[in-house]
């Protein structure tokens, strides 16, 4: 029962999800999404990654 004054973005879960959640896990190389959190290199690129 969601109500007409909560905001979409209050809800923990939703359509897609939040990005925020998964938003350090983008390899900021090719822009692919790490497969373990928290990310150490991109399975793409092999870049590596920073969790912030
Ligand atoms: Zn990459």
């Amino acid at each position: 029962m969601s109500s007409p004054e909560r905001s979409r973005a209050e809800l923990p879960d939703g359509e897609g999800g939040d990005p925020a959640c998964w938003m350090h896990r983008v390899c900021q190389e090719c822009g692919r999404l790490a497969d373990e959190d928290p990310p150490t290199r991109c399975p793409s690129c092999g870049a590596a990654l920073e969790a912030l």
